[in-house]
Parts: C-alpha cells; structure tokens; sequence
C-alpha cells in the first residue's frame, strides 16, 4: 500500500472526535461530523518553513520591542520614558494586581510563549527532529494563538498617545518601530501555522 493510501485521523479541536483526513479541494473545508466546527481548511501552504521563519523574526523582536521604550510623555517638564514592562510594573504599584497579571501575560508572556512553541513545532517537522513533548507544544501553539494580542497592544498604543497628546507632548521611541515589526511578524506567524501543515508534518514524524 502506496503511503497516500495510508488513512489519516486528525481530532476535532472542540470535542476531540476523531476525524477522516483527506486531501482537500481548493476553498474547502473538513468540518467535524459530531460538532461541525471546522477541522481543516485547504490551503496553497506547503511547508511550515514561512512559520519558522516569521516566529524566529517574532522571538528576536520581542526582545528588541521590550528592551526599549515605547515612547516619551514630557507634561510641564516632566519627561518620563517607558518600557512595557514598565506600564506592568505601575499597575501593579498603583493597586491593580489582576489587571497588572493581565496586561503582563497578554502583551509579553502570551506573545513569547506562542511564538516559542510554534518555532519549536515548525523547527522540528521543518528539519524532521523528533523532538520531545511536540504534540503538547503543538497543543499549547493552538491555545495560545487567542492571547498572542500585540497587534492589539499596537492599536491600544496609538490610540492611548491620540489622547495623551492633549495633557502633553508624547514623542516616539524605538521600541515603538520593533512593537510594530513583532505586530506583523505574530500576524504572519498565526498565518503560517496552519492545523493541517502541522497534523501532517507530526504524523510522518511519529
Ligand atoms: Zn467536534
């Protein structure tokens, strides 16, 4: 028997019924036939290398992004210049633990975390390592794609300068160039990693 032959199951990512993998025509989908959520879609990707590569850009400008400040806000001579972790540090200090907690997973940890986990996955069926624990990570790369939010953190900051501007005067710094370039990476990154790519390059690994 031919390996195209061979039946491939792939579970459904709400109720985890196990579902018939075929190849998939252009603009189709595999829906799951318990729950209907979607479980594949078609797509033109062929590697999970564009992945790789966006999440490794990702990691280098997470570091860059929180390594220099965002911006400076100068009111009345006061010139204070911030860091995101810096924003993180003042809710905390000012009493906001909860919305401290949240701020420092969804802008730094949940972003590093996805892109961590999704450059081990695509690195591993990119150079066939079996690496350990790759169905997990895989598993984590998916739950965490919700939280990796700095697309949103951009469009928060944009919107938060519109605003400062009028009590004061709000210069940009670098760090606002490399949360710019990590927005469109983490984009990309979440464009890449397709479902199928990884089921498919997990399967000839195992
Ligand atoms: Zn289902």
């Amino acid at each position: 028997m031919s390996q195209a032959c061979v039946t491939r199951w792939i579970s459904c990512p709400e109720c985890e019924a196990s579902c018939r993998d075929h190849a998939l025509p252009p603009g189709t989908e595999l829906h799951c036939q318990r729950c209907g959520v979607r479980v594949k879609k078609a797509s033109g990707l062929r590697s999970l290398q564009p992945a790789w590569a966006f999440a490794t850009a990702g990691l280098f400008f997470a570091v860059l992004a929180n390594g220099n400040p965002i911006l400076t806000f100068d009111v009345a001579g006061n010139t204070q210049s911030n860091l995101i972790v810096t924003g993180v540090f003042s809710l905390f200090q000012q009493g906001y633990g909860p919305v401290a907690a949240l701020v420092f997973f969804a802008g730094l940890a949940g972003p590093v975390l996805h892109m961590a986990a999704v450059w081990y996955v695509a690195a591993a069926c990119c150079l066939a390592q079996r690496w350990p624990a790759l169905r997990r990570v895989a598993k984590l790369a998916e739950s965490l794609e919700a939280w990796n939010l700095v697309p949103v953190y951009a469009v928060a900051t944009v919107v938060a300068v519109v605003k400062l501007d009028m009590l004061g005067t709000v210069d940009w710094q670098q760090g606002a160039w490399w949360v710019l370039v990590l927005s469109l990476c983490s984009l990309f990154t979440v464009q890449f990693f397709d479902r199928g790519l990884v089921e498919q390059g997990l399967e000839e690994l195992t």
